[in-house]
């Protein structure tokens, strides 16, 4: 029997998809093949990989000066990637509301100047902190913010006015959750596993003029994005299934109505979640409203031995993967793209009855 599976990531896929997958585990297409099995040189995999860009563009608007590269390495070879490739006059502004948006800091640290802008961390990074332009640095080669902090559950309620400075946004836990006006950064990258499809494969969606000409450097040649951008991503050889399956979340979302109807299914999911907490004796959120990601959703009960009880009653109930991040503790619903309304309904009627039970 499936769980109600709100894990942050690796994370629930659409079963649908799932289904598809299994129906193509054997023959892929009329190739007598899983496409696991295809050479990446194949025209058959060619295919995959070309649907599979073409649809991302389709589904996130991407303009034509944009280039997508599907990279491995996850989120954190980006942290490296970025600075490495960007990073022309060597400095970089940064906001640091999380684990993530820290470690993308603390790396770029070693390739140049790295100025940290803004900071949450002094209340456990429970809101994004207001930004002074003052503080940007006009002449930077990018501004990195991490969208959405699936650690801490919070976003961007606006993105910053960076004028001519490259944004650098991680959409790790947000990409596909609602639409996004992409020429508005310079560089969104975002590993696959949790709202795109499995693990293995990290998509980069880069503005041409920033992909530098690093021949001759001594940038590794796999860290650097021209590398990806002269050979449609197959250099050596791509996490072939990861990008299959992410094809078929992709098709999944078009059938679902795209990121519009995303939108709108992840805002009344979230709001079931947010104004049950907002309401109850016992859970309360750890975000400040106007930051509240719409992915991810952190709780606690202010009682660590509760918080723990709770999890393994849920889990028991079907309701799995519902503790908080390790370096935080308590509890986190992740509530991507693939989870259904009515996961969410359940799991804040049984946290309705464990209140009920535990006040
Ligand atoms: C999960 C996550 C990461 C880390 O991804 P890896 O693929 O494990 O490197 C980085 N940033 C964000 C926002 C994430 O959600």
């Amino acid at each position: 029997m499936r769980v109600y599976n709100f894990s942050a990531g690796p994370a629930v896929m659409p079963e649908e998809v799932l289904e598809k997958a299994a129906g193509e585990m054997l023959e892929q297409g009329g190739s007598g093949q899983s496409v696991m099995e295809m050479s990446h040189r194949s025209k058959e995999y060619e295919t995959v990989q070309n649907e599979c860009e073409a649809l991302l563009r389709e589904t996130l608007a991407i303009p034509g000066n944009y280039r997508v590269l599907f990279t491995q390495g996850g989120a954190h070879m980006q942290f490296e990637m970025v600075p490495l490739n960007l990073m022309v006059k060597g400095k970089a502004d940064f906001v640091v509301t999380g684990q993530w948006a820290g470690k993308a800091y603390s790396e770029a640290k070693k390739y140049g100047a790295a100025n940290l802008v803004a900071s949450s961390e002094d209340k456990t990074f429970s809101y994004i902190p207001a930004l002074d332009s003052s503080k940007f640095d006009k002449d930077a080669d990018y501004f990195h913010i991490c969208q959405n902090n699936t650690i801490f559950g919070t976003r961007f309620p606006e993105l910053p006015e960076t004028g001519g400075v490259p944004l650098v946004a991680d959409m790790s836990s947000c990409i596909l959750s609602e639409p996004v006006d992409v020429s508005k950064y310079g560089l969104i990258y975002a590993c696959a596993q949790k709202n795109m499809g499995p693990a293995g494969v990290t998509v980069v969606i880069i503005r041409e003029d920033l992909i530098r000409d690093l021949s001759g450097s001594k940038v590794p040649v796999m860290l650097r994005y021209q590398i990806y951008a002269e050979n449609n991503s197959l250099y050596n050889t791509p996490p072939t299934f990861a990008i299959y399956m992410c094809g078929l979340v992709l098709k999944w979302i078009k059938e679902k109505g795209g990121l519009t109807a995303m939108k709108s299914l992840n805002e009344k999911k979230a709001a079931v979640l947010y104004d049950y907490l907002d309401s109850s004796k016992l859970f309360k959120s750890t975000v400040e409203k106007k930051f509240r990601s719409l992915m991810n959703a952190p709780f606690v009960t202010g009682n660590e031995k509760l918080d723990k009880k709770f999890i393994k009653e849920a889990k028991e109930a079907g309701f799995v993967n519902l503790g908080g991040h390790r370096s935080v503790g308590g509890m986190r619903a992740s509530i991507y793209n693939a989870m259904p309304v009515e996961g969410v309904e359940k799991l804040v009627a049984f946290m309705k009855k464990f209140e009920e039970e535990n006040l």
